[in-house]
Formats: C-alpha cells, structure tokens, sequence
C-alpha cells in the first residue's frame, strides 16, 4: 500500500522492500535450523463433540520456539517453509511426531482420539505422500482410521492429477481426508464430488460472524447439507463464545473446535486433558 503513498519515496519503498526481504531469507535460514535443533514442536487442540463436550479427536499443530526470536506463529513460517520446499521435511516430522506421540498415550492406558495433522500442497507436490503415510502407520502400529489429513481448500486452485491419485490412495488405505478453511478460499462445490472427504471444517471466518447477519448462516447450512449428501462431517473452527456454540448447534452442526473449549496445548498438557476426559459441559 505504500506505493501509493506520495509521502513514501520510491528510495524508501525499495529499502523497506529489500529490509522484508532480507528478513524473510534470515528467517527461512533460522528455519533450516529449527528441525536439528529441536525448536519445533506439536501442540494438540480437542476438537470436541458438541453435545457432551467430550474430546473426539486432536488436531496437531506446529510450534516454532526460537530461542533469540522466541515464539513465531505457523502463519508466519508455514509460508516460508512452503516457498523454501523446507516444509518436506518438516512435514514428515510432524507425520511421525504425532503418530508417535499417539502411539505413547496409547501405550501409557489414555483414552486415545484419534489425530488430525495439516498437510501443505508442497507436500503433494515433492511426492510419496501415501507411501510417507503408509510407512508412519506401520512404524508405530496405527490404524489408518485413527489419522486424519487436514488439507486446505487452496489445492483446487491447481489440483494436478498427481494429487488426485494421492488423495484416492490415502483414501482407499482407510486414512481420513479432511477439506479445512471450508469456505475461505477458491471454492468449487464441483471439487467435493471428485474428491472423498470425510470431513469439512467451516472456517472460523464464518463462526464469528454467525451473529452478524443471514449470509454467515446461510453458509453453515449449505456446508450441512453437502456434507450429509458426501456422507462428511462438520466440524465448525473457532468456537470461542458460548453463543456461538449455540448458534451452530441450531444449524445442525454437531461438532466443533476453538478456544471455548481449549487452546492448542503442549503435549504435556494435551495428556492431562486425555487422562481427565475433560467435558466442557455440565
Ligand atoms: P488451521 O489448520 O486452520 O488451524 C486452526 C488455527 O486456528 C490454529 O492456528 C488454531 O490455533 C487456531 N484456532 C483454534 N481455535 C481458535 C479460536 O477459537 N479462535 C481463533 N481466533 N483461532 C483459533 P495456528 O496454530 O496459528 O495455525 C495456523 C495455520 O498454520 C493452521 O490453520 C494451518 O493451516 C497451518 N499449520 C499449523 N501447523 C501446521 C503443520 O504442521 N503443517 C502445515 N502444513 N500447516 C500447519
Ligand atoms: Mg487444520
Ligand atoms: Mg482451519
Ligand atoms: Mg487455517
């Protein structure tokens, strides 16, 4: 926006430019580290079934802990680790963290969920997703049920046939595929019916502004009605209020995720939550 800014001088547009740039190269450098020096870490948050409030299931999420920048959000490194391919090898760490960590609770006697990692197109795109997957399964002696794949609507804004074949292979070893951010992107409501979702998570975006108007709800009730029709769950992201809970129950969404009922925690933290079979319900 700066450009346009007659009080910002060209001089000063490229300087801040080259400042971004040379940040964003010192970053994906301290990111290159990050794996080896063991500053990335899987926190879990519950996704929740609406009605008893008890724990169905754990989305994975990454932490980056830098020990002089301190704690950089996924939204800022995911990116550079997608342009940087550096996320083919991050994301098999969290493959294999997260069946691991499902493996020790299991073997610990905790009532196991089942765990949802995030997958980058990236990750298609540089190969052997399925064969990655198969490999981690049988490594820690997971069934292919107990592990969901959380994939953003932006793969259909190239979905290429190598994908395809991914997503029907994964499919087809029992692994579960889920369409998260559903909404917030390039939607193609077509895309539903070529591809096998188990799942739809309604993107936050749409949760909060339930209250603001018929739009939002008329979004979450479509979303309803495909899933039951490609036999999907829902799943609505970003429940922070208790009116929000409600307001999506009504719509018919039966299951849900957001800081109502927990923030991502420390794995630590996430088998207290496991051990307690906390319910957020009365
Ligand atoms: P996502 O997969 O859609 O994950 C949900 C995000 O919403 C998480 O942000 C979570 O902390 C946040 N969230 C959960 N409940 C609430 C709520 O009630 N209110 C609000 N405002 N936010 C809530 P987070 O952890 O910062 O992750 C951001 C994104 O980074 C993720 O979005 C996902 O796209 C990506 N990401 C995170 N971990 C990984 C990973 O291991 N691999 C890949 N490829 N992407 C990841
Ligand atoms: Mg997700
Ligand atoms: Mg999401
Ligand atoms: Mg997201």
């Amino acid at each position: 926006r700066s450009q346009h800014n007659p009080a910002v001088t060209w001089t000063q547009y490229t300087k801040a430019l080259e400042q971004q740039t040379r940040e964003t190269v010192d970053l994906t450098t301290k990111l290159r580290h990050a794996l080896e020096a063991g500053q990335l870490e899987l926190y879990y948050q519950p996704q929740v079934d609406l009605a008893s409030g008890r724990i169905i299931s754990a989305e994975a999420l990454l932490r980056w802990n830098h020990p002089q920048a301190g704690f950089i959000p996924p939204g800022r490194f995911i990116p550079l680790a997608e342009q940087s391919q550096l996320i083919g090898p991050i994301g098999d760490w969290v493959l294999h963290q997260a069946c691991r960590d499902l493996r020790a609770w299991r073997d610990a006697g905790l009532p196991v969920t089942p765990v949802s990692i995030n997958v980058s197109l990236i990750q298609f795109e540089l190969g052997s997703v399925p064969d990655k997957v198969r490999q981690a399964l049988t490594d820690y002696n997971i069934a292919p049920e107990e592990l969901t794949l959380e994939i953003t609507e932006s793969i259909f804004e190239q979905p290429g046939q190598a994908l395809k074949q991914d997503l029907e292979a994964l499919s087809a070893m029992g692994v579960r595929l889920s369409l998260d951010d559903f909404g917030t992107g390039y939607s193609s409501l077509g895309h539903l019916n070529d591809y096998s979702f188990d799942e739809i998570k309604i993107d936050k975006s749409f949760v909060c502004q339930l209250n603001k108007g018929r739009y939002p709800q008329a979004i979450v009730k479509s979303v309803i009605v495909i899933a039951a029709a490609i036999d999907a769950d829902v799943v609505a992201e970003g429940l922070e209020l208790e009116s929000q809970i409600t307001a999506v129950q009504a719509l018919g969404c039966t299951k849900g995720q957001g800081y109502h009922y927990s923030r991502p925690v420390p794995e630590a933290v996430w088998r207290q939550l496991l051990a307690d079979q906390k319910s957020w319900t009365a």
